[in-house]
């Protein structure tokens, strides 16, 4: 069952071959079995996926049933989730339980599908390695001295250890399609509005986006489908219609023109990493693409504005945590002072603290103009870098990261080199555009992905793009030997 597609799954729900109830019960053992070694759950909400269960079990037995009705999955730790604790792997939150649903996750409940738990992540979204967690760090299935990337580094390894078919996820620079690369899994990020973002606790408000985890683009369409649409209660959500990104998977890609960017090919990319993504760019023009190098030449400096505007939008967003009106309270505090002071002080991690300090500098008077208003105009000298390239282009391809997954350790005392783990990323984000990530073949025995950039709200075309490579290559099909055992 834990390596059927999700229509294979459907079909077989419909079918009766097998209840949701039995589908939900083979994923919770596997749960049980791994988990305890690879730390993707924070929690796993068994008793409710049970009910919810057979709940779906009675709607296909009434003929009810829509395509994902009764499939599981899992929500990242950051969507809120009524009457289940949503941490957002930080101490912060530890005890805080949601009086609501996310938008997500009330739309993906609509749909009928099977939430299995909350994924391990970095605090507060900040990290590229999953080590950043409150809970202790994730384990990659693939190698579990490595890590799995981040920050949604739960759902790729729930996903990649085939614990989940299925998970939600967040991208504020990379955060889906790094950690789905190095778990050797497919993972999609919307363009920004296209999925809503109420409920999803904030990072960086104008990069922050709910995207999509799965091993197959086909598998990803489906939940992207139930995932996206306007949303009057998010301001940024965009009102246009939601395309139907399951029947567009067939589009033909003859003739389709892919731009390879100069910058993504150069100094700092892995050597291996690098001839795995052109190889499987050889097997685009095999399909009948034409590649074109193509220059995104404000590329460089995507990491440094990036690592301005996100603390800049974290240090406001996270101020709202005072000890006062939820979240962790400091015990005794002498005055109000002191209770903000050590609530913040005893509940952020590291990186969440560096991050404020850096944000609230970048925006204090006489410093504004000087790093926040230059970050943002180059944010724009950015999204003008894809505009030409857009105009000349379909899609761009590139290597996802530089390098296969690290151990664990390695880059948590050097932030530098664990920020430019998402230097072919972040550009995506600061554009707002869409991409993905889908496996491209191993290096060394571990997973690289190849990273597929979509103009705005050209998700069907990436994900029949995606498809096109699924259908004759078995990336995407191979899985790590289970954990534990
Ligand atoms: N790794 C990047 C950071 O630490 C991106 C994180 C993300 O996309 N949420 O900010």
């Amino acid at each position: 069952m834990h390596k059927a597609s999700v229509a294979e799954l459907s079909a077989a729900l419909k079918a009766r071959k097998f209840s949701s109830e039995e589908l939900v019960r083979a994923h919770l053992a596997r749960i049980h079995a791994q988990d305890s070694e690879l730390n993707s759950f924070i929690t796993v909400t068994e008793t409710e996926a049970l009910a919810a269960a057979s709940h779906a079990d009675r709607l296909i037995a009434a003929g009810e049933a829509g395509p994902l009705t009764g499939i599981p999955l899992a929500h990242k730790d950051i969507f809120c989730t009524r009457g289940v604790r949503t941490s957002c792997g930080s101490k912060m939150l530890d005890n805080f339980v949601p009086p609501y649903n996310a938008t997500v996750v009330e739309k993906i409940a609509d749909a009928g599908m099977v939430v299995l738990g909350k994924t391990n992540m970095d605090e507060f979204a900040m990290g590229s390695s999953n080590e950043n967690s409150y809970y202790g760090p994730v384990r990659n299935p693939w190698d579990t001295e490595r890590v799995p990337g981040g920050s949604s580094g739960g759902s790729a390894a729930a996903v990649a250890a085939r614990m989940t078919p299925l998970a939600t996820c967040t991208d504020t620079g990379g955060s889906i399609r790094q950690p789905a690369a190095l778990c050797g899994i497919t993972g999609l990020k919307p363009t920004y509005g296209r999925v809503s973002r109420y409920g999803m606790v904030a990072f960086a408000s104008s990069l922050d986006q709910g995207g999509v985890m799965g091993h197959s683009a086909e598998d990803t369409a489906y939940l992207l489908g139930a995932m996206a649409g306007f949303d009057p209660k998010d301001s940024t959500s965009v009102d246009r219609p939601v395309d139907d990104y399951v029947g567009g998977l067939n589009q033909s890609i003859e003739g389709l023109t892919i731009g390879l960017p100069r910058q993504h090919f150069g100094e700092g990319l892995d050597p291996e990493v690098g001839a795995v993504v052109e190889a499987a760019i050889r097997q685009y023009e095999k399909l009948g693409a034409k590649v074109k190098e193509i220059d995104l030449p404000n590329s460089p400096l995507s990491v440094p504005a990036y690592y301005v505007v996100a603390p800049a939008e974290c240090s406001s967003n996270l101020s709202r945590f005072d000890g006062v009106r939820y979240g962790y309270r400091a015990k005794h505090p002498k005055d109000l002072s002191d209770l903000y002071t050590r609530s913040r002080g005893e509940a952020f991690g590291e990186e969440v603290q560096r991050r404020i300090m850096v944000g609230t500098y970048a925006l204090s008077t006489g410093y504004y103009d000087a790093y926040y208003l230059k970050a943002q105009k180059i944010r724009r000298l950015i999204s003008d870098d894809f505009r030409q390239a857009f105009a000349e282009v379909d899609v761009i391809m590139g290597p996802t990261s530089p390098t296969t997954a690290f151990t664990l350790g390695e880059r948590i005392a050097d932030p530098i080199t664990m920020y430019l783990s998402d230097i072919y990323t972040i550009g995506v984000n600061l554009a707002g555009l869409t991409g993905m990530s889908i496996p491209a073949g191993f290096a060394k025995g571990l997973p690289v992905g190849l990273q597929i950039i979509g103009n705005y709200f050209e998700e069907a075309r990436i994900l029949s793009v995606a498809h096109r490579y699924q259908q004759v290559t078995d990336w995407h099909t191979q899985a790590p030997p289970d954990a534990g055992s």
